[in-house]
């Protein structure tokens, strides 16, 4: 009986044992992402686990925007838009063109004297995406060298020309460099020079809070867009910072209704360039 009794024992001490077994493979290895003991509602930001590296607008509290001018600094015009940028109070981030940058110091030291902030914007201009690293760490160090000379100061962001660069290359950038990449979301074309006016309407109509407006400082119906464009925008309420200064004001951007967790980002171009941000290079020398 007793012998009997044990051997019923044993056997429910294998069943508990084979149930606690099974119910560990039915539940998830567990990780440092799940809550512990209070439900945690997830963030709306795409990475939850890692800050983002790459940014087309900012989500913030407020009427603020970073308008930001490539390509320069051009010994005529970046002085003239330095002068429209002062009389208003307002704040812009130069994303330079290391070769420019090391021809003219002077420039972005009185930038960065009147509270704009100087970025990468590479050396020479080339399609990053396409290129080895080696080529791509060249290009941006020469042009961090260049700004530091000028200014005593690393940049901390990048702009990849024509916005092309690949989701590995932002990843080691960023782990090499500490660069943030800036890409736009309001791009006026104005590298086709459409007319001051029609710069000037199209930045107004996409301009939206946290929004990074794209233009070059390097084309003359730019600049003369400027004064009209800056004063539309001054009338609308928003107020201008720099790219860092808007980063530092993001806020968690509120759920959508209809969430599509399939595609990292809206932006992203399912195609095979390497390109991850728009415009696609083949479309717009811009950026
Ligand atoms: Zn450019």
């Amino acid at each position: 009986m007793l012998f009997r009794n044990l051997i019923a024992l044993g056997a429910l001490w294998m069943l508990l044992g084979q149930t606690g077994v099974a119910q560990e493979q039915k539940s998830p290895p567990p990780t440092t992402e799940r809550p512990v003991a209070t439900p945690v509602r997830p963030k709306a930001s795409p990475t939850p686990t890692e800050p983002p590296i790459t940014f087309n607008s900012v989500h913030v509290d407020g009427p603020y925007i970073a308008l930001t001018f490539d390509d320069g600094p051009s010994a005529t015009l970046t002085p003239k838009l330095l002068d429209l940028l002062a009389a208003r109070h307002l704040k812009a981030t130069f994303f330079v063109v290391g070769q420019n940058a090391a021809d003219h110091p002077d420039i972005l030291r009185r930038a960065v004297k009147e509270g704009h902030e100087i970025a990468n914007h590479s050396w020479s201009h080339p399609n990053l995406g396409k290129m080895s690293d080696e080529a791509v760490r060249r290009e941006l160090q020469k042009t961090d060298d260049a700004i530091a000379a000028a200014i005593g100061k690393r940049p901390t962001l990048l702009r990849p020309p024509y916005g092309s660069i690949t989701a590995r290359q932002k990843k080691w950038i960023h782990d090499e460099f500490g660069y943030r990449i800036i890409i736009w979301d309001v791009d006026p074309l104005d590298w086709k020079r459409p007319g001051p006016s029609v710069v000037t309407a199209r930045i107004l109509k996409e301009t939206v809070p946290g929004s990074i407006v794209l233009s070059h400082d390097i084309h003359p119906p730019t600049i003369e867009a400027m004064p009209a464009t800056f004063d539309q925008l001054m009338k609308k309420g928003f107020k201008s910072v720099t790219v860092t200064e808007l980063l530092a004001m993001e806020t968690p951007r509120p759920p959508k209704p209809t969430p599509s967790p399939a595609v990292p980002h809206a932006t992203a171009i399912p195609s095979p360039s390497p390109v991850s941000s728009p415009p696609p290079p083949t479309a717009t020398p811009g950026g």
